[in-house]
């Protein structure tokens, strides 16, 4: 039964013979010129904390967003994605922005993406285009198939038009796309590891200096489970710009630029001015920045029982200071942490469902899912996977 839940992986040249397909349906003629891809994330430590500046541990996933397509003459853009669960239509025409007209966002909302990386790129005015989009990266799920969208969206514009080059600034024009176009108020880590993630390393990200280290890890002793517990719950869309405020209220109490620079001192004398979820949230937020040098640390040395220990205490924090975990990501979590061989396991991403992410030994896999699949009151999907490439130029 197990085997039924796990995601094979679709090869990256698969997508691009998919969305090569539908290209030549759609809009014939001599077929595409250009093949991108960008990958979604998983975080392994750090959760709510890129937009408090502080530190992050992700790693770029096998599973990517493609993007196919070719430079027209006109003024106009023709975008196609193959995904099944999206608003209708799924072909959307568009004129290009200019100094006079810039381009909103609209419906479908999925379109926004894109709209708001041609917004933002960063060597206007972009030329003509038509583009077909395919993604391995569940939507939705907290494997960040929006920043793999964006990334790979701004790496097809780059084919047809070079803008200079500089890698961080790409990440934060797709991130800007995001808070304006999609209306997410997000940190930058999802567009950064989807541009800069490295093939074998997670990379540490100081989300103040948007420096970025990478630390290896490629033990074959070692597995990185995603397990999806396939529920999102409404709340995803209200709860993260509140949580985020909060951040900022409780930064403005501590007369802080941001959390990045409060103690835990700090926090406690102040704690009489701050109400008890305020509190709550810096608390969580303080501690996650430490906890996840030290993971950082470890991870360096090999040490996973110590990583692990850090990732089921983050998961703690995130359930209890933070409240931005659920019943189904607490479930997949216990259920994991039972089984003889796992090292850590946490919830990952926004939160309120989507995914957790278990480090374990490679001999534990088998027992692992199974016992979590039995325990879990849902239907999860796993996915066991690599640290891999950011966004990349593929052949045609
Ligand atoms: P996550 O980033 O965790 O997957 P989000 O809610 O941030 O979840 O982003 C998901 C949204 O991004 C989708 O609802 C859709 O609007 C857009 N999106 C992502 N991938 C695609 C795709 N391949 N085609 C069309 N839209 C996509
Ligand atoms: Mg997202």
């Amino acid at each position: 039964v197990i085997h039924e839940n796990i995601c094979t992986k679709k090869a990256v040249s698969e997508l691009v013979a998919e969305a090569r397909r539908v290209y030549e349906q759609s809009f014939g003629g001599d077929g595409p010129q250009v093949a991108v891809c960008a990958p979604g994330r998983v975080n392994l430590i750090g959760e709510h904390i890129d937009y408090n500046q502080g530190f992050v541990l992700p790693m770029a996933l096998p599973m990517v967003t493609v993007v196919v397509g070719s430079r027209t003459s006109g003024q106009s853009a023709s975008i196609i994605t193959a995904a099944k669960d999206v608003e209708e239509p799924r072909r959307v025409d568009f004129d290009l922005p200019n100094d006079k007209a810039p381009l909103s966002p609209g419906k479908p909302s999925w379109a926004n993406y894109v709209k708001g990386v041609v917004q933002h790129y960063r060597a206007p005015p972009v030329p003509g285009f038509r583009a077909v989009i395919a993604s391995s990266v569940p939507l939705g799920g907290g494997l960040s198939s929006s920043a793999s969208l964006e990334v790979a969206m701004y790496t097809f514009l780059q084919q047809l038009k070079p803008d200079d080059g500089d890698k961080v600034a790409k990440a934060v024009a797709c991130q800007k796309a995001e808070h304006t176009h999609a209306g997410v108020p997000c940190g930058i880590m999802d567009q950064f590891v989807s541009v800069l993630g490295r093939e074998a390393h997670a990379l540490l990200i100081d989300c103040r200096s948007l420096e970025a280290t990478p630390v290896p890890l490629s033990d074959p002793g070692l597995v990185i489970l995603i397990s999806n517990s396939n529920v999102k719950h409404s709340l995803t869309g209200s709860e993260y710009p509140s949580r985020r405020r909060q951040c900022e209220e409780a930064a403005a109490i501590l007369e802080k630029a941001s959390l990045r620079d409060a103690t835990l001192k700090d926090l406690e004398d102040a704690k009489s001015r701050l109400d008890d979820e305020t509190y709550r949230r810096a608390r969580h937020v303080i501690e996650e920045i430490e906890r996840t040098a030290q993971a950082a640390e470890a991870l360096k040395k090999g040490a996973y029982k110590e990583f692990g220990k850090l990732m089921v205490e983050s998961h703690n924090s995130l359930r209890d200071l933070y409240e931005v975990s659920c019943k189904e990501l607490d479930e997949l979590v216990s259920a994991a942490v039972e089984v003889e061989g796992v090292f850590g396991s946490r919830m990952t991403g926004g939160g309120f469902g989507g995914c957790t992410v278990t480090l374990l030994q490679a001999e534990a896999i088998d027992r692992t899912m199974q016992h979590i699949q039995e325990r879990y009151s849902g239907s999860p999907t796993f996915y066991i996977t690599t640290p891999s490439q950011g966004a990349r130029v593929m052949s045609l």
